[in-house]
């Protein structure tokens, strides 16, 4: 788990195993399930996200009003930079201690009435999560958005136990009535215009009005009459967390729709989970980030409903709370000195919101729970870099940095990107058989070590290219060169380089 508690038990509640696949944090189900389904490299994902013009206007108008929102909202304070300095320190210094943070907040819990669970990885929180379930005898539990449940996935877990996980969130309700997969930290419907919400509910969604029209008032009417029966005979509820305060056990959560605080008081038993860099050590630090987040990522000056629990008060809400700390891959993100900034972030997604990159592909090319340039950092170094798709995840940016400029605990996304990059190539070189990529790359310095083979190479390859050219440019390489080529096509090089007129010169 931490990095001073190698020993710990995964969990007290564990013993029904479910065997499903889910997010690992090393890119796979881990030993207890079968591996997830391949998922294609970035590039090809988004190759066919590019192509979906409806998608691209709806991202697109999404972005823009989410830019527009946080950037006059984080304009407003006199001290924003403080507060996002404030916000780097208290995270940097958390993430040094967090095992004694994480043990603190064991402390306050179970001094609370509640119980921790301890998760290395996915397949053991599902586990976890699905015992706790069947324990209830509870057919049906309601989730609250939770990146963290989605991550281990849960949903599917449980489905397999007999049990169904119904989304609370509007926007998660519109992703798993479309069996889709969510495109955005914040808004995971995102990717949808409201026509096409209104055509799925009418078509997926019992007690749809028949004649609901297609604005958002009566989109989300419709939905809170669909939810509100479901709520009233709910006897579980899991939800994520945003953060969790070290000293009193206490977990918060920030939404804006009321769901979650319908989720954490009227179901007899709570399952919140959280990956383990939420922790927060004081309520003073609380403040911080209270602040940071929904200016950055909604644009709000403060989160309509910010929700706190501290274990079991008898009469008060749920009977039975448990918490299920999840490791999968973040104590090896932490022991990474440069990717470890990832685990700062408060999960705003302002990061998307700017990105050249996501605008246009949407986040699901980035997989399954965590999109754009956030996704791009955290889910190699959880998963490791060694599938074709994480591998390629690292190179799905142009390194513009406006990510790092809005980031309100200021993560340096691009420098991570580029350690990454480094990560992978390390990584190929370890492999067995080179790449043609590598053995492309150490003919090339073999080349370039020595000034006479470098010469000849450059008039025979000068000689070669002119060759292939047709009106003065180039249209397509040969080879693994042919990448460069697909977008774009290369000037004709002059006929005499630099070196040979220089000596022709001064002869
Ligand atoms: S990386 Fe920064 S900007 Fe992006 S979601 Fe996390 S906290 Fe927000």
């Amino acid at each position: 788990m931490t990095p001073s508690s190698p020993g710990r038990t995964p969990s007290s509640a564990g013993t029904g195993g479910d065997g499903t696949a889910g997010t690992d944090g090393r890119g796979t189900a881990g030993a207890r399930g079968p591996g997830p389904p391949p998922r294609p490299k970035f590039a090809a994902a988004a190759r066919a996200a590019l192509t979906d013009t409806r998608q691209r206007r709806n991202l697109r108008g999404a972005t823009a009003v989410a830019r527009g929102r946080a950037a006059a909202a984080t304009a407003e304070p006199a001290d924003w930079e403080a507060l996002r300095e404030a916000g780097r320190a208290i995270r940097d210094e958390t993430l040094l201690g967090l095992d004694t943070h994480l043990e603190g907040l064991e402390r306050a819990v179970t001094a609370a009435g509640g119980t921790v669970h301890w998760a290395p990885d996915a397949a053991e929180a599902r586990r976890i999560v699905t015992a706790l379930v069947r324990a209830t005898g509870a057919a049906e539990v309601l989730k609250a958005g939770s990146l963290a449940v989605r991550e281990i996935g849960a949903g599917d877990a449980l489905a397999r136990a007999g049990i169904t996980l119904r989304e609370t969130a509007l926007a998660d309700l519109v992703v798993q009535l479309g069996e889709d997969e969510p495109s955005h930290l914040l808004s995971p419907a995102a990717h949808r215009d409201r026509a096409e919400i209104r055509e799925l509910f009418l078509r997926k969604m019992p007690g749809a009005p028949p004649d609901l029209p297609d604005d958002p008032e009566a989109l989300a009417a419709a939905a809170r009459a669909h939810l509100r029966g479901r709520f009233l005979s709910a006897r579980v509820a899991i939800t994520g967390a945003n953060f969790l305060v070290a000293e009193t056990g206490t977990v918060v959560v920030l939404e804006s729709e009321g769901n979650g605080r319908m989720c954490l008081t009227l179901p007899d038993t709570l399952i919140t989970v959280a990956g383990i860099e939420k922790v927060v050590p004081t309520w003073a630090d609380l403040e911080v980030f209270l602040q940071l987040l929904p200016r950055s990522s909604s644009g709000d000056r403060m989160t309509p409903y910010v929700s706190s629990w501290t274990g079991v008060t008898p009469g008060d809400g749920p009977a039975e709370f448990h918490l299920v700390l999840l490791d999968n891959g973040r104590t090896q993100a932490l022991a990474d000195e440069i990717g470890r900034a990832a685990l700062r972030c408060v999960r705003c997604s302002a990061c998307l919101n700017v990105c050249p990159v996501y605008e246009r592909t949407g986040g699901r090319a980035y997989g399954p729970v965590y999109p754009g340039p956030i996704g791009a950092i955290l889910t190699p170094q959880m998963r490791g870099v060694e599938s074709a798709a994480d591998a390629s995840l690292p190179y799905a940016s142009t390194l513009c940095g406006a990510c790092a400029d809005v980031c309100p605990v200021k993560i340096d996304i691009p420098g991570v990107l580029v350690h990454l990059r480094g990560k992978v190539v390390e990584s190929r070189r370890r492999r067995p058989v080179p790449t043609p990529e590598l053995l492309m790359m150490r003919g090339l310095a073999w080349t370039m070590g020595d000034p006479r083979r470098y010469e000849t190479a450059l008039r025979r390859g000068t000689r070669w290219v002119r060759l292939m050219s047709r009106g003065g440019r180039i249209r397509r390489l040969p080879g693994l060169l042919g990448t460069w080529t697909e977008a774009r096509d290369l000037p004709l090089p002059p006929s005499e380089s630099f070196r040979g007129w220089w000596r022709r010169r001064n002869a």
